[in-house]
C-alpha cells in the first residue's frame, strides 16, 4: 500500500543491502506509512550529531561521539551503514491518506506496530535486525543489523 519515496531511498545509499531489502518489503503491508530519516554516517557526521547538547544547542540525541563511541550507523568495514531510522508519516483511513504532525508520528505506539512488522519481514528473511525501542536507552525509530 505505501511505497519508499526517492529521498528514502536516498537515505538508504550506503546502507547495508540485507537491511534495506527488510526496509522495502516492511513499507509494503506496514500499518503506516514511513519514511527514512538516518541512514549511514561518516564519523564527522556522528560527532556533528554527538555535539548537539554539547557544545551546540539542542538536545542530547546520542552518546557515541564518532570515534571512540562508534553508532551502528556508521559506515563500518563492509563499507555499509548498519543502521536505518525511521518516521511514520501517514496513514490510509477510509482510502484518504492523511499526513501525520511530527508529534503524531513520533509516537511509540506507531513506532512499535511498525516494529512488529519490520521484526517479522526481518526474520522470514533471515536477517537479524534489533529495534532501538527494546533497549534500555529506548530509541523507538532506530533499527539496526546485527
Ligand atoms: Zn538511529
Amino acid at each position: 500500500m505505501y511505497v519508499l519515496s526517492k529521498s528514502s531511498l536516498e537515505k538508504m545509499k550506503n546502507v547495508h543491502p540485507k537491511l534495506v531489502d527488510v526496509i522495502k518489503t516492511a513499507i509494503e503491508n506496514s500499518s503506516y506509512d514511513f519514511r527514512i530519516t538516518a541512514g549511514a554516517r561518516t564519523a564527522e557526521e556522528q560527532n556533528y550529531l554527538y555535539q548537539q547538547g554539547r557544545t551546540r544547542a539542542g538536545q542530547r540525541v546520542t552518546n557515541c561521539d564518532g570515534y571512540k563511541a562508534k553508532s551502528n550507523h556508521q559506515i563500518k568495514s563492509d563499507g555499509f551503514g548498519h543502521a536505518v531510522d525511521i518516521f511514520p508519516c501517514g496513514v490510509y483511513e477510509n482510502g484518504v491518506y492523511r499526513k501525520f504532525t511530527t508529534d503524531e508520528g513520533y509516537d511509540d505506539k506507531k513506532l512499535k506496530s511498525i516494529a512488529n512488522h519490520i521484526l517479522a519481514i526481518a526474520k522470514s528473511k533471515n536477517a537479524n535486525v534489533e529495534w532501538g525501542g527494546n533497549w534500555k536507552m529506548h530509541d523507538t525509530p532506530h533499527f539496526e543489523l546485527k
